[in-house]
């Protein structure tokens, strides 16, 4: 008799709402536990404010002396809070944040003179025992040490009784060993050759931030019930387990009223986002039952990206307080919607314009359909590598999946912009007559509404859409960092806004064209060149596989294929252009990232044999004793007549049989396949033999399972069920 199972549903039946506790107004309490522009004003000497504000800024370096008078100020202020420790904290590329604990406390040898310090050399820079970290070969063990670098333009915070310093971390040798780093590195490029492009249209403008705002979407699931299975445990995800009589079919759950034990949880996880600055501003029910979503206002990306990964971090430990493990699996349950992040993107200048919104004025306008043009162009010379930051095994499970968007990518743009381009595209070639150009300015250009209404009509279907002033990178995961794709989208763009210059440039200097005419004739070509990636249709459709396939798009459905992209030599030379990575550090990522398959693949298998032998076969072979028994009792009192009296029992004594055959027959074979894969020696063809041969194994072993679920006792069986997981409230 399975007593976990009925000992979490009894555990979770007996739970009553957690009472979040009141804080003031959300205007006063925001941002209460950052070192923020209030705290430095307050805490810091003149001269320190300054050289943080600069950093930030203009990127300047901070010397020596002032980061001591910083991280004096940096001190008073967490002890002013009850801080004890501080820390460097950090996003290595296990996906995950990272943090090693410090006390403010010192003391002399003998024990004499306590006191708390932190120095400059403290905050600026710190070497945390990195070798267990993945570094893809770039560290070879003697030389184990990386290091933490302080980025000033994300503010230090304090969580829990601990200051959280934001930082890069690199190898001693100076290569990126996290996501910041290639992140800010392209935030740098996108910035300098935007301004460079906005200089056409308003010589003011000094600099531009890319913004993203990130729509975060998860599962609760009662923390006694997730630890009943040990897939959830181990994986985050369930690997068998027969579908729910009810699923997500009625659409009762979406936009529906919040549960309450799920809105108590919000609402304290939003008392802390306040108070750690992550302006959260939305949150709702999402398609599947249990499943929810929070969103933020945008912010500058590389604090945004820093925000996102600091929440996941605080959802699993506000989590702990109302019994509920946070899923943030891309696909915790077959057969219900997956979770993904849509990463909302656009660019703002310092003079206050988003260059990604259609403006008032003609001459704004082609400033937006200049930007807006370029980041087609720019997906479309890129779609592969774009499709490469979003890959990763558990993103594998939606993309393609009809609920998330496919694995090819294209852009949305809707009706109104496809007239405007299409009008565009019949620019004639060379400098333009005074009407044609009166003509473009006010009938083209000029009748852009500022409110695209089309947009807001979106279609979810694309992977990456134009939904009115902000393109919207659907195909991210939820538990995605969003500096990958975000580096990616960024590094991309610049790299595209300084091939636009230089062609614009060479038609006003070589061809003596004005201005408006080099850049009408650019954007004419360029709308002529991206046709193919361009795709308002039903991205969830067969036809669309077919049509991507022929306009010459990729469709990877798999990660080992997708990350391929990454080093290929157009973008290893884009990535160095940019500075964004070198070689060297590029194929230290890819490495990384094919490894990292290879492993969660290698993990599933495993979890899944072991359930499958461990907890199914056992279960299955002490109810069919029971038919047995019973089939034998049968006999004794109907003799011969027993076989068509006890038919059905009998029938399912073979069933029974054959799907044990089943598992264990495949369980081995898929054990072969792992130690096969595991003699290969490359990253490369580990995660494609992970991919090919022990992954397929899955879903047969799972079907196995989930017949028995339906056949074997209720009450005998082990693993919490779909209906439990899902609707317990
Ligand atoms: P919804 O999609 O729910 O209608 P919005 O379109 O206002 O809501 O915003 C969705 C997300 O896009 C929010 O996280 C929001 O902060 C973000 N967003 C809005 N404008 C921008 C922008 N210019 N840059 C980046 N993100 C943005
Ligand atoms: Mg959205």
């Amino acid at each position: 008799m399975s007593t976990f199972r009925f000992q979490a549903l009894k555990e979770t039946a007996g739970r009553k709402p957690v009472k979040v506790q009141e804080l003031d107004k959300k205007s006063i309490i925001f941002g209460s536990n950052v070192f923020n522009d209030k705290a430095m004003r307050q805490f810091l000497t003149p001269e320190a404010y300054k050289a943080v504000q600069s950093a930030v800024q203009h990127g300047t370096k901070i010397d020596r002396k002032l980061a001591d008078y910083i991280a004096m100020g940096m001190k008073e202020w967490s002890l002013s809070k009850g801080v004890t420790h501080y820390t460097h904290w950090f996003q290595p590329l296990t996906g995950t944040t990272a943090e090693k604990h410090d006390a403010f406390f010192e003391t002399s040898f003998d024990g004499t003179d306590p006191v708390e310090k932190f120095g400059g050399s403290q905050l600026v820079q710190q070497e945390p025992d990195a070798s267990s970290f993945p570094n893809g070969g770039i560290r070879n063990t003697f030389e184990a040490r990386g290091y933490t670098a302080w980025d000033p333009t994300s503010p230090a915070f304090i969580f829990g009784t601990t200051l959280c310093i934001p930082t890069v971390f690199i190898s001693y040798t100076g290569e990126a060993l996290d996501y910041k780093t290639p992140l800010l590195r392209a935030l740098t490029a996108v910035d300098e050759a935007a301004v460079a492009v906005c200089n056409y249209f308003d010589k003011n403008v000094k600099k531009v931030t890319a913004t993203l705002g990130w729509e975060q979407e998860y599962f609760l699931v009662d923390s006694a019930l997730a630890n009943s299975r040990p897939d959830i445990t181990l994986t985050g995800r369930t690997l068998l387990g027969h579908s729910s009589a009810k699923g997500q079919q009625l659409d009762d759950h979406y936009f529906g009223s919040i549960p309450t034990r799920a809105l108590n949880y919000m609402r304290d996880l939003e008392n802390e986002c306040m108070l750690l600055g992550i302006p959260v501003k939305t949150r709702h029910n999402e398609v599947a039952p249990n499943q929810f979503e929070l969103a933020p206002i945008f912010e500058e990306a590389n604090l945004a990206v820093d925000h996102n990964s600091l929440l996941m971090d605080v959802m699993q430990k506000v989590g702990e307080r109302h019994y509920f493990k946070v899923l943030l699996h891309e696909k915790p349950f077959a057969g219900v919607n997956g979770s993904g992040k849509h990463n909302n993107w656009s660019m703002a200048t310092d003079t206050g314009v988003n260059l990604l919104g259609p403006g008032k004025t003609p001459m704004s306008n082609l400033q937006f359909l200049t930007f807006f043009i370029n980041t087609i162009k720019a997906v479309y010379t890129n779609e592969e590598l774009m499709r490469a930051s979003i890959a990763t095994a558990s993103n594998d499970h939606r993309l393609g999946a009809n609920e998330a968007p496919p694995a090819i990518i294209s852009v949305f743009i809707g009706e109104q912009l496809t007239k405007v381009l299409a009008e565009l595209e019949g620019v004639s070639t060379g400098k333009l007559s005074p009407e044609e150009k009166t003509d473009l300015k006010l009938n083209v250009v000029g009748k852009i509404p500022d409110v695209l209404l089309d947009n807001t009509d979106r279609n979810r279907t694309s992977p990456f859409a134009f939904t009115g002033n902000k393109f919207e990178f659907r195909a991210v995961g939820s538990s995605a960092n969003c500096a990958n794709a975000m580096t990616i989208v960024n590094s991309i763009m610049a790299k595209q806004l300084r091939d636009f210059k230089k062609e614009v440039d060479a038609l006003i200097d070589g061809k003596e064209m004005k201005k408006d005419d080099a850049i009408f004739n650019v954007l004419r070509e360029y709308i002529k060149e991206t046709k193919a990636i361009l795709f308002e249709g039903d991205g969830y459709s067969e036809a669309w596989a077919e049509e991507a396939a022929k306009r010459g798009l990729s469709n990877h459905k798999t990660t080992p294929g997708a990350l391929k992209a990454k080093i290929s030599e157009k973008s290893l030379a884009l990535f160095q252009e940019l500075g964004v990575m070198n070689h060297t550090e590029a194929e230290a990522r890819y490495e990384i990232e094919l490894e990292e398959y290879a492993k969660k693949i290698q993990i599933e298998g495993r979890v899944l044999g072991d359930i499958a032998r461990n907890h199914v076969i056992p279960t299955a072979i002490r109810y069919q004793n029971i038919l047995i028994e019973n089939v034998t009792g049968l006999k004794e009192i109907f003799g011969d007549e027993y076989t068509s009296i006890g038919k059905e029992q009998i029938n399912i004594i073979r069933e029974i049989s054959g799907h044990i055959a089943g598992i264990n027959t495949q369980v081995e074979q898929m054990t072969e396949a792992r130690k096969t894969a595991n003699a290969l020696t490359t990253a490369e063809e580990l995660a494609h033999a992970y991919c090919d041969t022990v992954k397929p194994y899955f879903d047969v072993i799972r079907r196995h399972c989930d017949k028995l679920e339906l056949i074997v006792d209720d009450e005998a069986w082990p693993l919490t069920k779909y209906r439990e997981l899902l609707f317990t409230r």
